[in-house]
């Protein structure tokens, strides 16, 4: 067994696992950092002080216990490690993988404060779960005993997947619908490979299918089956949905060929990596490839579009962004990967409209500068006059965010209230909505936000249901 001490700060610098070239990340959608080798992973936990008041575990959404699962891992007891790891996050590898770390956990750890750089957490999270998988630990949560009882999951996200998952291990009998062909939600058609490798996705939705939770996937709800007909088939259901209602941009020219939303080209390059057909994609509506590229946004999913630009062959990737980078909510590290691997970003600029035929052929592009602070502190955007200019464009892609889809109308439940915003409005503790036995959690109560908060709510959802399923059936029904 490894040795490792704690408290190795000092003399032990701050490590990730080491990422391919730039070059080679270029021709793939395989993930780019590579796994930890096990010294460097103990080594790597072993630079955590053990604090005894853990800021890491405070800013992690699911109170990780990750003082516990490092000093484990630098003494070589991975399988403790995993156990620990696992009490409370349903993917830890997954969050590992894709939580913005440095707003989060590792943001938050007081060595970084003090200047000696993170305890590399969420690579550490993701190795020992990696490792797991490797040696069979990961098994389906079958239940000790069965219940008769059964909760309707809309939405396979992690949001909706998490709730299952916890659901399916107290005896529930869990039935997932979902309007897409895959479970996953944005983990599987969202968010690209090189981020999350969907192997990594399918291994987690086998096991629930294994552990006995049903999909009916294909089965749009509101279209395919009424929400009532869902409510009078089980005992409880839980909404989560996502938010899929693309913002749009306005302008001369808005309605053109080759401008397209973020998402539509996002899950087509991930269909194709699964293999399928995927005619947009082949006609080249979808595809970057040869193309001068522009990309509007600077969220996440505006930087995972200009990535997925340059693995697919666009001659040139530009990302306009009306604020500049200190401003921007896009991960850091995020934006480091996207220059290394050669997008250009073009800070402080805003499309004022588009040229061209059928298909747009450029963007006319304002130029901006940052104002003074508004209410919230954020600098805001102010327009230089006379300063517009035509930025060459064949695809446009525009990733600006996403909104609610407005689910009291498209179900016919006008009962289910509803936020100003347009998310479901929910007790926060238990997430209960407007309707008995009906939950809500994820993106659809939150607006969009990140895995791991739909993960906490589905386990916490996960927990009223069980409350509410060991009610006294009149007491439900009130
Ligand atoms: P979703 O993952 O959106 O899943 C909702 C599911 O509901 C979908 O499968 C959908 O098909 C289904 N559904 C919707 N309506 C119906 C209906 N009427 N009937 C049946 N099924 C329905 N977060 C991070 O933490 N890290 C990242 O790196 C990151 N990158 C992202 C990149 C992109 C491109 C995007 C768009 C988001 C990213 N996010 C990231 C955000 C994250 O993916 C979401 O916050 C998270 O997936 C929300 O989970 P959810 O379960 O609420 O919803
Ligand atoms: Fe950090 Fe996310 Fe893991 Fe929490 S779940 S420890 S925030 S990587
Ligand atoms: Fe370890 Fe950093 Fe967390 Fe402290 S804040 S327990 S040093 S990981």
């Amino acid at each position: 067994m490894a040795t490792q001490r704690m408290l190795q700060f000092v003399t032990k610098s701050k490590q990730m696992p080491s990422k391919r070239a730039a070059d080679e990340r270029r021709e793939d959608f395989a993930e780019i950092y590579r796994e930890f080798a096990a010294e460097k992973a103990e080594e790597q936990a072993s630079r955590c002080s053990q604090c005894g008041v853990p800021y890491c575990q405070t800013h992690c959404p699911l109170h990780n216990n990750i003082p516990d699962w490092l000093m484990l891992t630098a003494t070589g007891r991975l399988r403790e490690a995993y156990e620990l790891s696992q009490a409370t996050n349903t993917f830890p590898e997954i969050c590992g993988r894709i939580c913005p770390q440095d707003r989060l956990c590792e943001g938050n750890c007081v060595i970084e404060q003090s200047g000696h750089g993170t305890v590399t957490i969420g690579a550490v999270e993701k190795y020992i779960t990696d490792t797991a998988w490797e040696n069979g630990w990961v098994q389906p949560g079958k239940p000790m005993v069965e219940r008769d009882q059964s909760v309707a999951i809309i939405g396979a996200g992690p949001g909706g997947l998490a709730a299952a998952d916890n659901l399916r291990r107290a005896g529930v009998q869990v039935t997932v619908y979902d309007r897409y062909d895959r479970a996953g939600g944005l983990l599987t058609y969202g968010i690209p490979g090189f981020k999350l490798e969907k192997p990594v996705v399918m291994r987690r939705i086998e096991q629930l299918e294994a552990a006995g939770v049903q999909f009916v996937l294909n089965c749009t709800v509101g279209q395919d089956i009424s929400f009532d007909a869902i409510r009078g088939k089980h005992d409880a259901v839980l909404i989560a949905t996502g938010v899929y209602k693309s913002r749009d941009l306005e302008g001369p020219g808005a309605e053109l060929g080759g401008i397209v939303k973020a998402l539509d080209y996002l899950t087509a390059s991930n269909r194709k990596s699964f293999g399928d057909e995927v005619p947009n994609f082949d006609s080249g509506l979808l595809n970057a490839e040869g193309k001068r590229v522009v990309v509007i946004g600077g969220g996440d999913t505006a930087m995972d579009c200009v990535r997925t630009a340059v693995r697919q062959g666009a001659t040139s990737v530009k990302l306009l962004y009306r604020r500049d980078r200190d401003n921007m909510p896009g991960s850091q590290r995020e934006v480091q990967n996207a220059e290394e691997e050669g997008v250009d970003f073009v800070w402080l600029t805003a499309p004022a409209g588009f040229e061209g035929e059928d298909s747009a052929s450029g963007v006319v592009v304002q130029k901006m500068r940052l104002g003074t602070p508004d209410a919230s502190g954020r600098r805001s955007p102010e327009l230089i006059e006379g300063a517009d200019y035509l930025e060459p464009a064949d695809l446009v892609i525009k990733a600006l965010g996403f909104e609610p889809e407005a689910l009291p109308t498209l179900w016919g439940v006008p009962e289910l209230t509803v936020t100003r915003w347009g998310t479901i409005r929910c007790d926060h503790a238990t997430h209960a909505t407007s309707l008995p036995g009906v939950y809500a959690v994820g993106d659809i109560v939150r607006g969009a936000s990140l895995v791991v908060w739909a993960i906490r709510d589905g386990r916490e959802a996960a927990e009223s249901i069980l409350s509410y399923l060991a009610q006294p059936a009149s007491v439900a029904a009130e």
